[in-house]
């Protein structure tokens, strides 16, 4: 897809090259040619052509001092001085000469006037309408081009027999029943203007990053067989003032013409956030322009036009209300991180772009990937053809996706990482605290893998665990149980090696993410009964949470956090002390075998 583009040359160059060829051409070219019209000759020659009877037009200026005349066929112009003759005329006359008033000198003039200022200025003029025109038809390409500002850099992906298709997206089955109407409407807008109906202007789609927006956008578009425009949020806003508005209007003008088609704007955050209410916005002029821009041109057009305009973000919390109010994008639909089934199906649909050995569980590489995003199990399924490859082989295994997902979740291994023995038995001891803490509760997820083979992201090693199924609800005593888990690394280190280490860092980091939202979230304190201290201002990316209480309470709520945890870290020392043997049993096996499944690890703790 990659368009290998030639290095541009600077337009002066260009200028250049024309403003040599038009001195070459004044100062050697037309030289020439004037010379080759009116050739001067002595009166000698003219006499000879006068004796030999070859003239045609003569003209006698006695106030020039010259004659001019032509040859029989009235070919070649000369012009000789003029010398004292009487006899001149009448040799003329016997030879057949014309006289004439006005012979080839005027029209010399204007021609070479023309040749030397007109010509130029026409050549300038043309060649730089010509690439004045070749740049702006190069949309999409260089913005930074003089000349390509403000137009805007909206990729025209017309309707083609490859296009995407609702059946490509996998999962996301309300998100696709939802768009299906606009995809009808758009075959056959009549069955909807007849009963009066208008369709909605604009749909936003949210969700986290990765989860199908613009491949659901670019299916509408495929499906309904319409052109489709597309554009970031970010590439409205340019480094001009004014630029970003005229793009939209641009982008509009476009779609316009092109309808019936579908407008994407990707990012839409980028550009429609909250308007600052302040006089002196500062920076944020560009985007205001240019939001107000994009809902000037919404507004502008009815809603039957054909153009329907489908925006993406996975921040919608920040969009400014006016664009989210009825009339605008005024419905709004949810592309969420897929379930059991859905992952499943994605893995369905990107393991068949490739080769795979017959019989690879795809249900269970789903079950094990969960909480990923559709970018995210592409991303697997490719890793693991990729593996395929390095290992020589020709089609990718189960264990092939199985390490993907690892690679995925944690990065590669990382060969040259050489643990002391003492780090190793550590880092075992730590993983298998993790492991037995969780075998020891009820309700918790099975332990599928043991590892503590370094990975690139830095992790020493890690124990995943797999739900079994979808998890929608979880239940206080679970949420406890999840921190006890995170605990258990740590509580292992103490139990079994007397000492602590940074490698719980990312526990306590989770542990207390989890405590802290039961207390100002889920309304699973004590004494704060079902009151909102927290609320989530970035659901889809990472769940940002700001407070909203007083600081007493605040120093309460953090009081409150460690509380749960002491009480869940106390609870995993406890089940290690209780199972010690099995700590120690299973922290040599997996030290000496550095990853151990989870069959095997329930076989060592059950035996
Ligand atoms: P978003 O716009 O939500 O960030 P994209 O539509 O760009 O996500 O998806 C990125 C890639 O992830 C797609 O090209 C596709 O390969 C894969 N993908 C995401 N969701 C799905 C899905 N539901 N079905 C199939 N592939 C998906």
């Amino acid at each position: 897809m990659n368009e290998v583009k030639k290095p541009k040359k600077p337009l002066i160059f260009y200028y250049g090259i024309v403003l040599l060829i038009v001195v070459l051409f004044n100062s050697i070219v037309m030289p020439m040619l004037l010379e080759r019209q009116v050739k001067e000759v002595d009166y000698g020659t003219f006499m000879t052509m006068i004796d030999e009877g070859n003239i045609g037009l003569v003209k006698i200026s006695d106030s020039e001092n010259q004659i001019t005349f032509t040859d029989k066929e009235q070919k070649q112009v000369y012009k000789t001085g003029m010398v004292e003759d009487p006899t001149r005329t009448e040799r003329l006359h016997k030879a057949g000469a014309q006289f004439s008033g006005e012979i080839i000198e005027e029209p010399n003039m204007l021609l070479s006037f023309l040749a030397t200022w007109v010509l130029p200025l026409v050549v300038f003029y043309a060649f730089g309408h010509f690439m004045t025109k070749k740049m702006m038809n190069k949309a999409g390409g260089n913005n930074s081009m003089m000349f390509n500002m403000g137009k805007s850099n909206a990729k025209v992906y017309v309707k083609s027999s490859n296009g995407i298709k609702f059946s490509d997206v996998a999962g996301e089955d309300e998100a696709k029943e939802n768009l299906t109407e606009i995809v009808d409407y758009l075959h056959d807008p009549a069955k909807y203007t007849d009963i009066g109906a208008s369709m909605p202007k604009g749909i936003l789609l949210v969700g986290p990053p990765g989860t199908g927006k613009t491949m659901l956008a670019k299916a509408v578009a495929g499906e309904a067989n319409v052109p489709f425009f597309s554009m970031s949020g970010s590439e409205f806003v340019e480094m001009f003032v004014g630029m970003g508005a005229s793009k939209v209007r641009d982008l509009f003008k476009q779609a316009k013409e092109k309808a019936p088609c579908i407008v994407f704007i990707d990012e839409i955050d980028a550009i429609g956030g909250k308007r600052s209410n302040g006089s002196i916005s500062g920076g944020h002029d560009e985007r205001e322009q240019t939001l107000n821009q994009l809902l000037t041109e919404m507004d502008g057009f009815e809603g039957n036009t054909g153009v329907i305009i489908l925006a993406a973000t996975n921040r919608p919390e920040t969009l400014d209300p006016a664009l989210t109010r009825p009339g605008r994008f005024d419905r709004r639909v949810p592309v969420e991180l897929p379930d059991l089934k859905g992952r499943e199906e994605i893995l369905r649909v990107h393991a068949k772009k490739i080769k795979v050995e017959p019989g690879v569980d795809l249900s269970h590489i789903a079950r094990m990937a969960s909480g990923a995003s559709g970018a995210e199990l592409a991303n697997i399924v490719n890793e693991a053809a990729l593996r395929a490859v390095r290992n020589g082989r020709n089609r990718a295994s189960q264990a092939d996706l199985e390490e993907s997902i690892e690679v995925v979740i944690a990065g590669y291994q990382k060969k040259n990482a050489i643990l002391t023995d003492k780090e190793k038995m550590v880092v075992a001891y730590h993983e298998i605290g993790h492991a037995l803490v969780a075998a020891r509760q009820s309700n918790s997820a099975p332990v599928q893998k043991i590892t503590i083979v370094p990975r690139t992201s830095g992790a020493l090693g890690y124990t995943m665990q797999v739900d079994e199924g979808n998890r929608y609800l979880m239940t206080k005593e679970e949420i406890e149980n999840k921190i006890c888990t995170y605990t258990g690394g740590r509580a292992a280190e103490e139990v079994a090696v007397g000492t602590i280490t940074t490698g719980a860092s990312n526990d306590i980091e989770q542990a207390t993410k989890l405590a802290r939202a039961m207390i100002t979230r889920y309304g699973m304190s004590d004494n704060f009964d079902m009151v909102a201290m927290e609320t989530v201002t970035n659901q889809y990316l990472g769940g940002d949470a700001s407070l909203a209480c007083s600081a007493e309470t605040q120093t309460e709520i953090d009081r409150q956090v460690v509380d749960v945890v002491k009480k869940q870290h106390e609870k995993a020392v406890q089940i290690l002390l209780d199972n010690r043997t099995k700590l120690d049993q299973l922290a040599q096996y997996l030290y000496e075998h550095e990853t151990i499944t989870g069959d095997e690890f329930m076989k060592i703790l059950n035996v």
